[in-house]
C-alpha cells in the first residue's frame, strides 16, 4: 500500500469510528507541557488505541498504552502511565467513574473519552415502542447509547408517555446512566415509574435495573428489537449466595477479597465485612490483587471469600464459595458451631 493510500485508508478509519471527541481532547492536550500521553481503553477499540498513539505521536507526544483491557474506569490506570513517565491519561470507552466511598481517582490529568456505539437504536425504539406496556417510564441506559438519550425522550413524549425526570447514579455522571455495579440512577427514580426503559443490550446492566422491582423494557440495537427483563432478576444470584453462606458457616477462616483498581478498593466494605465476620467468631484474612482470578485465591486453605472489589464478579467463582457483603447477613440468621 502507497503511503497516500495508507493516509486515505486512515482517514476513513477515522470517520467511522467517529473520532471527533478524540480530536477535541487532542487540541486541548496541544496547548499543555505534556512530554508524554498515556492511552487506556477496553478489548473493542485496541485498534484505535493504536491509531490514537500514532496521531499523538505524530503531535510530537511520546506515548505508553496499558495493556490490559479495562471494563470500565473503575480501572483508571493514571498511577501506571505516570510509573511509565507519562503526564495525563486518555480514557477511552467509559466516563469518569465516581468512588461510591469518596476516595480520589484521579492523580494524574485524566481525559475520558465515552465510547458510543454506532447502532440503530432510535430505528428499534421507533418500530417497536408499542411493546411497551405501560404509561409512565424511567429513562436508563449504558454509556454507549446515553448520547441519544434526548432523542429516545423526546420520542417517547411524542407517542403520550410521561418520562420521569432522570438523576444520576452514585458512581456516575450522565443522568440515566447506568453500571453494572450502580442503577443508582434508577433507584432514585424507581417510586415514581412503572417501568424502566433501557438503552442497550445483554442482561448484565438490565439485571441490576430490575432490582428496582421494577420491569425493563430493553431497547436492544444489537437484537434489534425490545424485551422486557423482569423484576428482581437478580433473586436468585441472592438466594444463591445466601445458600453458600450457609454452607460454610461453621468455617473458622474467612478471606476478604478487594481490588487496588482504585475503583474496585473499597476498604469501608472490607471493614464493615471483617467486623461482622470477627463479630461471628471467625478468623479473616485480607486480599488485595489489581485482577481478580480464582486461582490465586487457591492454597491458602480458605473456602469462603467476600468480594470487596467489582460486585458484579460474586457470581462468577466455581470451586470456592465467593459471596457479596451483603451475603454476610445471613450469619446472623443461623446456629454456627465451630470445630
Ligand atoms: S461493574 Fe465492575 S467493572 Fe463495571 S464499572 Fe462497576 S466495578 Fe467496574
Amino acid at each position: 500500500m502507497t503511503p497516500e493510500n495508507t493516509r486515505e485508508k486512515k482517514t476513513e478509519e477515522r470517520q467511522k469510528f467517529n473520532y471527533e471527541e478524540f480530536e477535541e481532547v487532542l487540541e486541548e492536550i496541544k496547548d499543555k507541557d505534556y512530554d508524554m500521553v498515556g492511552l487506556q481503553g477496553p478489548d473493542g477499540i485496541k485498534p484505535q488505541l493504536i491509531d490514537y498513539a500514532d496521531q499523538l505521536e505524530e503531535e510530537g507526544f511520546d506515548t505508553v498504552i496499558i495493556g490490559a483491557s479495562t471494563f470500565g474506569a473503575c480501572g483508571i490506570a493514571d498511577e501506571k502511565a505516570e510509573r511509565m513517565g507519562a503526564d495525563a491519561l486518555i480514557h477511552v470507552g467509559h466516563t469518569r467513574f465516581l468512588h461510591p466511598e469518596g476516595q480520589d481517582m484521579d492523580d494524574l490529568s485524566v481525559y475520558y473519552l465515552p465510547y458510543r456505539e454506532d447502532r440503530d437504536l432510535m430505528g428499534v425504539l421507533k418500530e417497536h415502542y408499542e411493546e411497551i406496556d405501560v404509561d409512565k417510564v424511567g429513562l436508563v441506559g449504558v454509556t454507549q447509547y446515553m448520547d441519544r438519550a434526548d432523542k429516545a425522550r423526546e420520542f417517547l413524549e411524542s407517542k403520550e408517555f410521561e418520562v420521569v425526570e432522570g438523576k444520576t447514579g452514585l458512581r456516575t455522571t450522565e443522568v440515566g446512566q447506568v453500571l453494572g455495579c450502580d442503577a443508582g440512577a434508577a433507584h432514585n427514580i424507581a417510586e415514581k415509574v412503572e417501568a424502566f426503559v433501557f438503552l442497550g443490550s445483554g442482561h448484565f446492566h438490565p439485571s441490576q435495573v430490575s432490582e428496582t422491582g421494577k420491569d425493563v423494557y430493553v431497547v436492544d440495537p444489537y437484537e434489534e428489537h425490545i424485551w422486557v427483563e423482569p423484576a428482581n432478576s437478580l433473586e436468585d444470584e441472592m438466594q444463591a449466595e445466601y445458600a453458600r453462606v450457609i454452607k460454610h458457616k461453621n468455617k473458622k477462616k474467612w478471606g476478604i477479597v478487594t481490588s487496588s483498581k482504585k475503583g474496585q478498593n473499597y476498604l469501608q466494605a472490607v471493614k464493615i465485612s471483617k467486623e461482622k465476620l470477627e463479630k461471628h467468631g471467625k478468623d479473616v484474612y485480607i486480599f488485595v490483587e489489581d485482577r481478580i482470578f480464582e486461582p490465586d485465591y487457591k492454597g491458602f486453605g480458605i473456602d469462603i471469600f467476600v468480594n470487596c472489589a467489582c460486585p458484579r464478579m460474586t457470581k462468577d467463582w466455581q470451586d470456592m464459595a465467593f459471596v457479596s457483603p451483603k451475603a454476610l447477613d445471613m450469619l446472623d440468621e443461623v446456629d454456627i458451631k465451630h470445630d
